[in-house]
């Protein structure tokens, strides 16, 4: 790495906590993503991108397998998508991609910081969606601003697109790959800054309901129904036996070589009744369940489904959000190395790839996918951190990454 990308980088690291500080200010929740959304477009305007917007086809992603479930309407919610055409035919292309969407905040009494005010202390900087991934996006923004300033244009295309719905789906990276948005190579900049992410376990959402009489309880015929809450409960009992079998069925020995315990069921949230003396009239169970590539996303649903059906027979099921599969890239290629190396040289130690027990949106991608970008700490948690120090590496990595993956360094 050169003393002037590290020098450029070094007095552009305000420009990045700033970027990431607007994007968290503007609270990108399911269904409110498109104030973060009009940062990073011009943004990209700003830096000689070509940007337009890239809307989600609900009836498409409805009818296949392998995409989201759509939760909200998509008008007024679009994807970002810019483009910057290479001087030189036939140089390969590259696609850095991240999303703006962050997940509720809970229990705002127990953060010591407010989620959405990018407070910078302690090295960090703190908020929702700090770390998952708006830091992520600045950087890689930053990075693209100095690699030109420092470097000329790219050879070949370069692809930025800031996507919705990673959080619930991936449709919006299904609908920036179907635009034709997709490179030779794709970096994605979640929160991996130990290792270079290749892979990720599949993972289905699904809604359980049980109804009830709504009587009091001095009437409930406990006996003839099972009340819905211990419905519920039966439900998951089935479920935790299900998440056991699936680990140790060991069907996917990329995970379970990886992980003692890859595929995790989480009961997210739950809801309904009202009183403690009335047999609920209704009550529900949001659940998201991990499994191998070994099951496609629909065969998994087919089994959580048979499961809740024979143990707890009065609970509805319902499918939402993500039917994400599986998926691993090739870890060692040509863009995998360059992350490795480049981060090696910016940040003094050396990384490799691993996989995750979580998805993320590199599985609809088909080309060499890597999620790379800076530490973060309690991500969809209480106090969600990023690491400045590392974000001032991933600008620098990405710098390098840029140079060399054209051949212009
Ligand atoms: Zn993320």
């Amino acid at each position: 790495m050169t003393e002037a990308v590290r020098a450029a980088v070094d007095d552009r690291l305000e420009d990045a906590l700033e970027l990431t500080a607007q994007l968290v200010r503007e609270r990108s929740l399911l269904g409110f993503e498109e104030g973060a959304q009009r940062v990073v477009h011009e943004r990209l305007e700003q830096l000689g991108f070509t940007v337009e917007r890239v809307a989600v086809d609900a009836e498409e992603a409805l009818g296949n397998p392998r995409a989201g479930i759509p939760l909200l309407p998509y008008a007024g919610r679009t994807n970002v998508a810019g483009r910057m055409r290479g001087t030189t035919p036939g140089a390969p292309t590259l696609h850095l991609s991240g999303h703006t969407d962050v997940v509720p905040v809970e229990a705002l009494e127990r953060w010591t910081r407010d989620p959405w005010g990018a407070e910078i202390a302690d090295g960090r900087l703190w908020g929702r969606g700090a770390g998952d991934m708006k830091a992520g996006i600045a950087c890689y923004l930053v990075a693209v601003d100095v690699f030109l300033s420092l470097y000329g244009p790219p050879t070949g295309d370069l692809m930025f697109t800031s996507v919705i719905e990673e959080e619930c789906g991936g449709n919006g990276m299904r609908a920036v790959l179907a635009a034709g948005y997709d490179g030779d190579g794709t970096l994605i900049a979640e929160p991996h800054y130990t290792h270079v992410s290749h892979g990720g376990v599949g993972v289905i959402w699904a809604r359980l309901t049980a109804r009830g009489s709504g009587k009091h309880a001095a009437y409930a015929d406990q006996a003839a129904t099972t009340p819905p809450i211990q419905a519920l409960v039966d439900a998951v009992g089935a479920l935790r036996v299900l998440e056991e079998d699936l680990n140790a069925a060991g069907g996917d020995p990329a995970f379970s070589d990886a992980f003692a315990h890859p595929y995790n069921l989480n009961l997210g949230e739950v809801g309904g009744g009202a009183w403690p003396s009335n047999v609920p009239a209704e009550a529900y169970l949001r659940v998201r369940l991990g499994f191998g590539r070994d099951l496609e996303p629909v065969e998994a649903q087919r089994i959580l489904f048979e499961r809740v059906a024979a143990a707890a027979p009065t609970v509805e099921v319902a499918f939402e959000g993500f039917r994400a599969h599986g998926y691993r890239h090739d870890p060692d290629t040509t863009l995998a190395h360059l992350v490795c190396a480049a981060h090696a040289d910016a940040a003094g130690f050396a990384i490799g790839a691993s996989l995750s027990t979580a998805t993320t949106d590199a599985r609809y991608v088909a080309g060499p996918t890597y999620c790379y970008g800076p530490q973060a700490g309690d991500i969809h948690g209480i106090d969600e951190w990023v690491d400045i120090t590392s974000m001032r590496n991933v600008t620098a990595t990405m710098v390098s990454v840029l140079a060399r993956w054209y051949g212009q360094a």
